[in-house]
């Protein structure tokens, strides 16, 4: 329409409005992946499968033995802002868990077909139920305790999304790596990936060793072994900004930042604070164009950190970030200077 012609201001309608946050949280399948993951893990799952079909696009499921949905309130968690995360201001402002906005779910059933399984782990009867989110309707089913999310035909509402998807192979691709991502912050929860009915990828969890071995384990199984052999560990605490994890020897730079993954407070971020921090650190034994592998958990008072910066919360504001910038770079550079020890690798809990 011409932006001459004034029209009357109108609210948009409810659909529209979870259609417009859909486009900001979920740019293809490995996006509602790590939206599911993100709430099996807040659900206390233990283990976590993924079954994808077509790269994702016909099909996302993903199964938790997590604490489960009580019946009543399977057609809250589709609501739009509906959460049982937060309750207040105080609450947003010291959030440990990933999820608090209240709006995947409602954004995924609003461009694609969402179903909710779930048994309580509490529920003395031990029924499970089945919500469909476009009907409403609510069935009994049968599973253990946990929850299945499943999610049909990505972008079937929103067609000019779905030309941007790739083939199935790359967002297969796209898919192991946002589990990935979960997956070494979390040694202690099993994953699963199946693709078109084939097991692709499994981490097992690691409960029975000490937290360094089992971190060192997950990183070598999902991740590289030679990694975890010759990296250097990094473990060093500035008040109360702790930053540990493993970082690669000069000499294993790559020419890719694939193997770049950056942690605060368990969230996953891509952050240009921690990014630049850690290549000054590297800046007199990295040349050109070489890529530092790292993997770096920063343990931070959630009251210094903004997570609510971003819809995917993939970015982060640090009340103090020079103190942040500085913490990292001293960390990094300490553990590059230090002579090599033969036991790399800090736990990150
Ligand atoms: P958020 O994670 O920000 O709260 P979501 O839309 O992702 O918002 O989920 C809404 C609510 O549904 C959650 O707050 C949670 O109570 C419930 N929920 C979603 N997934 C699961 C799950 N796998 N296990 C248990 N509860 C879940
Ligand atoms: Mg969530």
């Amino acid at each position: 329409t011409a932006p001459s012609a004034r029209r009357p201001i109108r609210p948009l309608p409810d659909e529209l409005i979870s259609q417009i946050a859909a486009g900001e949280v979920v740019e293809r399948p490995a996006s509602v992946v790590r939206e599911l993951v993100d709430n099996a893990l807040d659900a206390g799952a233990r283990q976590i499968t993924v079954r994808l079909v077509g790269g994702g696009v016909r099909l996302i499921a993903v199964e938790d033995d997590g604490c489960g949905i009580p019946r009543d309130e399977l057609p809250v968690a589709v609501q739009r802002h509906a959460t049982s995360k937060i309750r207040d201001l105080a609450e947003l402002e010291a959030v440990q868990t990933m999820g608090f906005r209240g709006e995947a779910l409602a954004a995924i059933a609003s461009i694609a077909e969402l179903a909710l399984l779930s048994r309580p782990a509490d529920d003395p009867a031990g029924h499970a139920w089945r919500l469909d989110a476009r009907t409403g309707e609510l069935q009994p089913a049968a599973r253990p305790p946990g929850t299945t999310v499943e999610v049909r035909e990505l972008f079937y509402a929103t067609p000019a999304r779905r030309k941007f998807l790739k083939s199935d192979a790359t967002e297969l691709a796209h898919c192991i790596e946002a589990v990935r991502r979960h997956a070494l912050a979390r040694p202690d929860v099993g994953f699963a990936i199946w693709h078109d009915g084939r097991l692709v990828q499994q981490w097992r969890a690691c409960t029975d060793l000490d937290p360094t071995l089992a971190w060192q384990r997950r990183i070598a199984d999902a991740l590289d072994g030679d990694f975890v052999a010759a990296g250097i560990a990094v473990d060093a605490s500035a008040g109360p900004l702790r930053v540990h994890g493993l970082v690669g020897r000069p000499d294993m730079a790559r020419s890719r930042t694939d193997r770049q993954f950056a942690y605060v407070n368990g969230r996953y971020v891509r952050d240009k604070v921690v990014t630049h921090a850690v290549r000054s650190a590297y800046e007199d034994v990295l040349h050109g164009q070489r890529q530092p592998a790292y993997v770096l958990f920063l343990t931070i008072d959630p009251h210094a950190v903004d997570v609510n910066v971003h819809p995917t919360k993939i970015e982060v504001r640090f009340r103090d970030s020079g103190a942040v910038h500085q913490a990292v770079q001293r960390a990094v550079e300490a553990a590059l200077a230090a002579p090599r020890s033969a036991a790399a690798g800090a736990a990150p809990l």
